[in-house]
């Protein structure tokens, strides 16, 4: 029998205008659901949001917001759940990271990483929790997208000089947050987990050192990068019904990277 991961109503996905959200944008119209694509600042978002829908014949539409301005996320959401479709999946995938020495940080640099990969996930899947509990929705699923640098000590180098410490421990935090909440929301019949990627081409790595790019190939088992369309399938199905029983899991989808 074929797996269907087939979705319904309204998915967010946040950061889902490029990159892997973009492709996870892409892949929940391809499961049936309406997108909701939350971005900060692209220029481009309602043309992506246009193109992903012309592909799939399935209503995408873009909406501007910081997710670490948790107002603002609450009056989106509540706008996307009234206006656009009833809100049932949020794939919270904005983040950001930095690559500089942990001697050379400042508590700016610190606030700029936590408000978006830890703050920011959370006031989008608190807003939503929000919205399901209010209406007493039983089947809300949400999912982070990590890293698999929460998982492991990731030096980004040969040298071990580098290891983008706010950004791993960000995301070493944000994947227990996705336990935490499963953990609370499992009353409530809201299902929480987690995917953990490896290292992935978007713009967030493109302008990694050669140095750094060949270090992280070459420690990959399947010794390549991941396509962002390749860390779609996971978090479309823990999204589904499909993984109906799964809460406060990690799905680390990494090559093999962290098996050592
Ligand atoms: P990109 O840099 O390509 O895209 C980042 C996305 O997040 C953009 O859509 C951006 O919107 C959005 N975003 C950033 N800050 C905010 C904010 N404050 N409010 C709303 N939206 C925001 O990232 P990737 O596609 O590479 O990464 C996606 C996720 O995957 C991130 O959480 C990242 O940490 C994680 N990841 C990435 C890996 C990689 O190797 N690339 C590896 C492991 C995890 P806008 O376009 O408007 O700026």
């Amino acid at each position: 029998m074929p797996l269907s991961l087939a979705l319904e109503g309204t998915v967010i996905v946040s950061g889902g205008n490029r990159g892997i959200g973009y492709e996870l944008s892409r892949s929940v119209a391809e499961s049936g659901a309406q997108v909701a694509i939350i971005y900060r600042s692209a220029k481009d978002a309602d043309e992506v949001a246009a193109k992903i829908s012309k592909e799939f014949n399935v209503p995408v539409k873009a909406f501007q917001c910081d997710v670490t301005d948790q107002e603002s996320v609450k009056t989106v959401v509540n706008k996307v759940d009234k206006e656009f479709g009833p809100v049932t999946g949020l794939i919270a995938n904005a983040g950001v990271a930095e690559l500089r020495p942990a001697l050379e940080l400042t508590r700016a640099d610190f606030d700029k990483i936590y408000n978006v990969n830890v703050y920011g996930v959370f006031n989008t899947a608190q807003a939503v929790a929000q919205l399901w509990v209010n209406k007493k929705f039983e089947k809300g699923s949400i999912v982070i997208i990590s890293s698999m640098s929460g998982e492991i000590y990731n030096t980004c180098a040969p040298n071990q000089a580098l290891t983008q410490v706010f950004y791993n421990s960000s995301k070493a935090a944000v994947t227990h947050l996705g336990k935490c909440l499963a953990g609370e929301w499992a009353q409530h019949k809201i299902r929480v987990n987690t995917v953990a990627p490896g290292y992935v081409n978007t713009d967030q790595t493109k302008d990694h050192p050669e140095e750094i790019k060949s270090y992280q190939a070459k420690n990959t088992p399947l010794g390549r990068f991941c396509h962002p369309s390749e860390q779609a399938p996971s978090a479309i199905f823990l999204l589904s019904d499909k993984a109906s029983f799964i809460t406060g899991a990690t799905i680390i989808n990494d090559g093999g990277y962290t098996i050592w």
